[in-house]
């Protein structure tokens, strides 16, 4: 068609007519090809309108349908879903919380099942581990009991170490038996707490037992008893009774006890006494069945005390002996010279610093040289020895009878002031003329003293002083006619 209106176009310009021949053909090709184009447009429209009404049945028909399908697919896999996962959910709050029993069902969906699976093993394993752990916890707990108790038991044995120890060392210290019962009274609530326990020792005579210490004592054992009283000492070994059990019980118990332990004490083959122990325990507040029964171990603590009790007894009594006879003379037994001295300066430095009065006695045997080589020396010796007891036992426990040479004696009368130790010394004086001596079976006559006395007051004189004063008194006596107290006069230390 382009072609023809080319080829017009390029004819207008010599042949009008071909020209317009050939544009009204291509009109009527144009025309031609419009009505094809509007039949083909009808066509189509008409589809377009069908195509319309089929989209408007489908929206109206098809659309909610879908919706419908698609909201029921929603909701069964909500309900296929949402179940399993909240028992899932709350399986794990509940195992926060401690509960490992708890185990998950099967679940319908794979997944989720598989997570089941996994979490019953997972609590499964938690719960054998924690098994294991109260096991291991609990077997610490006890391990940590045992241990506490041993530490424990521990620490009062290194406590009762500690104060046996102390003890035994205070004794070897102690100088005196008032001070073995004094460290006995302070040690044994110590060592026995729960116990009764009393400390006799056997008295010089061997007759009888003296208290040395207490304590909790509730006098449920009498004092001053007889070595018999107590079956321990009978058999030279412990002597236990329990309540009840039908054994002899030492009369020394003045109530029946719970039970009681006597332990004897020896020392260098000697029997020196015993140790008593009994339950600490009120009437009223316990039955003798009801109280807890000594331990083995408390009995050997025991027997090792009483030993050591012994031990010091001993070795005091050693100390005793060996003490007076280094300071006693054993004639008379008065003290020698060299204790008078000690204990002459002794008492004058006390006296002086309280203010008190000290007297001193020199007594002298009238013709002891001509009696004793007339009658012998034994009989010297009895008549020295019979003064010497004389003087003991007429003298206070506070003075101090001394030998002081030969046939000289002299007493330290420590507070007494020059009339009372004047009226002493006559008293002396009197008393030893009335005693009498019998000699190989033969009696022997009277004897006298002459006495000589000074006192120093608080603010006068010296020992030296107060010596020679008396000793002069006693010249004195002497070159009067002897027989008699003459006081004398104290020179002044100035
Ligand atoms: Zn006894």
């Amino acid at each position: 068609m382009l072609e023809k209106l080319t080829r017009a176009a390029q004819e207008s310009s010599t042949d009008y007519l071909g020209a317009e021949a050939i544009v009204d053909s291509v009109i009527d090709e144009i025309s031609s090809t419009l009505a094809k184009e509007d039949a083909g447009l009808s066509t189509v429209l008409a589809e377009a309108a069908e195509l319309d009404a089929r989209m408007t049945a489908i929206i109206t028909f098809v659309v909610p349908f879908a919706i419908c399908v698609l909201i029921f697919l929603k909701s069964r896999l909500v309900a296929a879903t949402v179940g399993p996962i909240r028992t899932i959910v709350a399986g794990l709050e509940k195992m926060a919380k401690g509960d490992l029993a708890l185990r998950l069902p099967a679940m319908p969906d794979a997944d989720l099942d598989w997570v089941a699976i996994v979490f019953n093993a997972m609590a499964e394993r938690l719960q054998v581990e924690t098994r294991h752990r109260e096991t291991a916890l609990t077997k610490l707990e006890f391990v940590n009991l045992e241990l506490a108790g041993q530490t424990s038991a521990l620490q009062d044995r290194t406590r009762t170490i500690t104060i046996l120890s102390r003890m035994i060392e205070r004794f070897q210290a102690a100088k005196t038996r008032d001070e073995l019962g004094y460290i006995i009274k302070r040690s044994g609530p110590l060592l026995f707490p729960d116990l009764c326990g009393r400390v006799q020792v056997c008295s010089s005579s061997r007759d009888i037992l003296t208290e040395l210490a207490a304590w909790n004592d509730d006098c449920t054992s009498s004092s001053g008893i007889a070595p018999s009283d107590c079956w321990a000492l009978r058999q030279g070994r412990a002597h236990s009774v329990k309540h009840g059990d039908g054994d002899v019980t030492c009369e020394h118990f003045t109530v029946p006890q719970p039970w009681s332990l006597c332990l004897p004490m020896a020392a260098q083959g000697e029997v020196l006494g015993i140790v008593t122990l009994t339950p600490l325990w009120i009437d009223g507040a316990a039955t003798p069945q009801s109280v807890e029964p000594m331990s083995k171990e408390a009995q050997d603590l025991a027997g090792a005390i009483s030993e050591h009790i012994a031990m010091a007894v001993g070795n005091l009594k050693l100390r005793e002996l060996l003490q007076n006879q280094s300071i006693r003379d054993p004639l008379t037994g008065l003290f020698n010279r060299r204790y008078m001295e000690e204990s002459l300066s002794r008492e004058f430095s006390r006296c002086t610093r309280t203010k008190e009065p000290i007297s001193v006695v020199m007594l002298d045997v009238d013709h002891f040289k001509q009696f004793n080589d007339t009658s012998g020396h034994d009989v010297g010796d009895t008549v020295l020895a019979s003064v010497g007891r004389h003087l003991r036992a007429n003298i206070r426990s506070c003075d101090i009878a001394c030998r002081y040479g030969g046939e000289e004696f002299m007493l330290i009368l420590p507070g007494a002031d020059l009339e009372s130790a004047t009226k002493r010394a006559e008293a002396i004086r009197t008393g030893i003329k009335q005693l009498t001596f019998t000699v190989r079976g033969e009696m022997f006559g009277s004897i006298t003293v002459s006495l000589g006395v000074a006192c120093q007051d608080a603010t006068e004189g010296s020992e030296d002083s107060i010596v020679e004063a008396a000793d002069e008194a006693l010249r004195q006596a002497k070159r009067e006619g002897r027989d008699r107290v003459v006081t004398g006069l104290l020179q002044s230390a100035a």
